[in-house]
C-alpha cells in the first residue's frame, strides 16, 4: 500500500485536514500527531477499520484502544454513567494526556475495547487531532502509531520508519510535545485506580481523587497470565534491540558502574554526560522530568545505532513526571533493575574508634566491606592488579615464589610522594572492581578505609564520615589495643593525618569521647540526614 503523505503546513493545512477526515470515514486508517505521542487512528465506530490497526500495528487482540474526542459532546456517545469525579477531572485536565476509563456505550465497536465492557477516552490538546476527529465527526481510536513494542514514535520520522507502507496516510508535525502517552486512570473500580502513569501526574489527580491507587503493575512486573486491569501493562514494551537495564544511583555511581563494562552504552542524564566514557545518549536533565519525557523514546530508537552489547539507563526519580518516564525504562529494560548502593566511605586516624562504628553501622542494616582487605586481594598471587604493581615498579616487589614482598613494596611506594600516587593511582581500579563486585544487590554499604582519601576510594562513596577522638583516648586505646608502650603509641599517632585533614575532606565527622549511646546517635542522626 502506498502511504500518502499528508503536511501540516500553513498553505495545505485546510486541504489535507479534509483529506485525513475523508480517509477516516471511509474505513481507512491515518497516523497523527498527539501532544503525547503520534497516533494510528481509525473510526471507534468501524470494526473492520479497527481490526486494520491492529494488524498493521502487530498489535495483540486483547489491548484495547484508546478513543480520542475533541468535545463533550462525543463523550456522551462513547461512555456512559459518567461519575461526578471524572468529569471534574475533564474540566480540569481536557484538552490534555489524561485518559479516563468508563462504562462503554453500544455504539462504539467491540474491538475498540478488545470485548471489555469498558472504553478509554480523552480529549487531546494537539491543534491537529482536534481538527483532523472535528472533520471527520468521528471519535477516533487510536494507539501509538508503531510497531507493537517498539518504543512509541514522538516524530513523524519514527512513524514512517515503523508503518510505511502499511497504512493510509501520515499526518506530518512537530515533534511531540510531551512525548510519552497519556496517564490512563479507570472510574471502573471503586476507589480509582490509576493505571498508566503520564504527564497528568498522580499528586495533581491525587487533588480531585484523594483516595486514587496506583495500580501495581505501573511499578511491577505482572506475573504470568495474572489478570491485570489495564492489558497494555502486562507486555513487553518499548524495548530498544540492544538489551537494556535500568541503573538507579546517582550521576557518580551510575558513571563509575557504566565506565566498568565492556561494550556498553548508556542512556544517560545531562549532567552524567561528561562522565561517561562510553558511548551514549542523552535524555535530559535529572532535575527536569518534563525534558526527560519529552526525549525517552527517541533515545531508546537512536540507542541501537551503537552497536553496544548492552544499554545502561540512569533511571528518573519516580515522583512528578518521573513516575512515567520510569515505568516506560522498566519495560523497555524488560524489569530489569540495577540499585546501585548508597556507598558511605569511613576513616578516621588510628585509635579513634573506628570498628565500633563499624559495629553501630551493621545494626542500622549496613554491610561493612573492609578495603584493606579488598586491597589484599586485588594484590594476591597472580592477579591482574599484582602485575600491574610490577610494571609500575619492578620485579623486586616480588618474593621468590612471584607473590607480593609487602615489606619491599612499601620501601619503594612510600620512598617519595610521587611514588606513593603511582602506587595508589596503579591499584586503584582493581580494588574498585573487587569492591563493585562485593557490594552488587546490596542496598547500603560502608566502605572502612583507614586511608579513604588517599587511595582514592572515597571516588566511588556518596559520603564520606570520618570518626575523630581527642589524642589522650586514643593514646590509651592504642597502647590496650596494640600493648604498646606510650612513646611507640605517640609516634604513631603523630604520623598519621591530624584532625584538620579529616574535617576538611569529610561530609561529616562522628567524635568518639563520650558514651556509647552519644556516638550510635551521632550516626542515626546522619542516616536520618541522608
Ligand atoms: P496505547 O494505545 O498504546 O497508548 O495503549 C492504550 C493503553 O490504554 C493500554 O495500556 C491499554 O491497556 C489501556 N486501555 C485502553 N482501554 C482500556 C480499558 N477499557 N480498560 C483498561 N485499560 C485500557
Ligand atoms: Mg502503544
Amino acid at each position: 500500500m502506498k502511504t500518502e503523505k499528508l503536511l501540516s503546513c500553513e498553505q495545505c493545512y485546510k486541504k489535507n485536514i479534509k483529506r485525513a477526515a475523508e480517509i477516516l470515514k471511509n474505513g481507512g486508517i491515518v497516523a497523527m500527531p498527539t501532544e503525547t505521542v503520534y497516533g494510528l487512528a481509525a473510526s471507534s465506530y468501524d470494526d473492520n477499520a479497527i481490526g486494520k490497526v491492529f494488524a498493521a500495528k502487530g498489535r495483540p487482540q486483547d489491548n484495547p484502544l484508546i478513543v480520542h474526542i475533541s468535545n463533550m459532546n462525543m463523550l456522551s456517545q462513547v461512555a456512559k454513567n459518567i461519575p461526578e469525579r471524572a468529569l471534574l477531572c475533564a474540566e480540569k485536565f481536557w484538552p490534555g494526556p489524561l485518559t479516563m476509563v468508563l462504562p462503554k456505550t453500544e455504539k462504539t465497536a467491540k474491538s475498540v475495547s478488545a470485548g471489555l465492557d469498558t472504553v478509554a477516552v480523552r480529549m487531546p490538546s494537539h491543534k491537529v487531532a482536534l481538527d483532523i476527529i472535528e472533520a471527520a465527526e468521528l471519535p477516533l481510536a487510536a494507539p501509538s502509531a508503531n510497531t507493537s513494542g517498539s518504543p512509541s514514535p514522538t516524530t513523524a520520522k519514527h512513524v514512517e520508519n515503523d508503518l510505511d507502507g502499511k497504512i493510509d496516510a501520515i499526518v506530518f508535525s512537530d515533534d511531540c510535545a510531551v512525548g510519552v502517552e497519556s496517564t490512563v486512570i479507570t472510574f471502573c473500580s471503586n476507589p480509582p485506580r490509576l493505571l498508566r502513569p503520564g504527564a497528568v501526574t498522580a499528586e495533581a489527580l491525587k487533588k480531585i481523587i484523594p483516595d486514587l491507587v496506583i495500580d501495581g503493575a505501573v511499578l511491577t512486573e505482572p506475573e504470568k497470565n495474572a489478570k491485570v486491569e489495564s492489558p497494555g501493562m502486562k507486555y513487553k514494551h518499548y524495548a530498544p534491540k540492544t538489551e537494556a537495564f535500568l541503573v538507579e544511583g546517582n550521576t557518580k555511581q551510575f558513571a563509575k558502574f557504566v565506565n566498568a563494562k565492556q561494550n556498553a552504552a548508556a542512556i544517560c542524564f545531562e549532567e552524567d554526560s561528561s562522565l561517561l566514557k562510553t558511548p551514549k545518549i542523552v535524555y535530559g536533565n535529572s532535575q527536569n522530568e518534563s525534558s526527560l519525557a519529552h526525549d525517552v523514546f527517541s533515545a531508546l530508537r537512536d540507542i541501537d545505532k551503537h552497536h553496544c552489547e548492552r544499554v545502561y539507563i540512569h533511571a528518573p526519580s519516580k515522583s512528578g513526571v518521573g513516575l512515567a518516564v520510569y515505568n516506560r525504562l522498566l519495560r523497555a529494560s524488560g524489569f530489569k533493575v540495577i540499585k546501585l548502593p548508597f556507598i558511605i566511605g569511613l576513616t578516621g586516624p588510628t585509635g579513634s574508634g573506628k570498628s565500633s562504628l563499624r559495629a553501630v553501622a551493621e545494626n542500622n542494616g549496613f554491610s561493612v566491606i573492609d578495603c584493606d582487605k579488598i586491597a589484599r586481594l586485588a594484590t594476591v598471587k597472580g592477579s591482574a592488579g599484582l602485575s600491574a604493581l610490577v610494571k609500575a615498579f619492578g620485579n623486586d616487589i616480588l618474593t621468590t615464589d612471584n607473590a607480593l614482598n609487602r615489606k619491599a613494596l612499601a620501601q619503594k611506594a612510600f620512598a617519595t610522594k610521587e611514588n606513593t600516587e603511582l602506587l595508589n593511582k596503579t591499584i586503584l581500579p582493581f580494588i574498585c572492581e573487587l569492591i563493585h563486585k562485593e557490594i552488587e544487590g546490596l542496598d547500603r554499604v560502608i566502605l572502612d578505609a583507614p586511608t579513604l582519601f588517599e587511595s582514592g576510594i572515597n571516588s566511588i562513596c556518596n559520603k564520606t564520615v570520618a570518626v575523630l577522638a581527642a589524642k589522650e583516648t586514643r593514646l590509651k586505646r592504642i597502647m590496650l589495643r596494640d600493648s604498646m608502650d606510650e612513646v611507640s603509641a605517640l609516634l604513631r599517632i603523630n604520623a598519621g593525618k591530624n584532625d584538620e585533614f579529616y574535617k576538611q575532606n569529610c561530609d561529616y565527622i562522628i567524635y568518639n569521647n563520650g558514651t556509647e549511646k552519644e556516638f550510635t546517635e551521632q550516626f542515626q542522626k546522619i542516616i536520618k540526614e541522608l
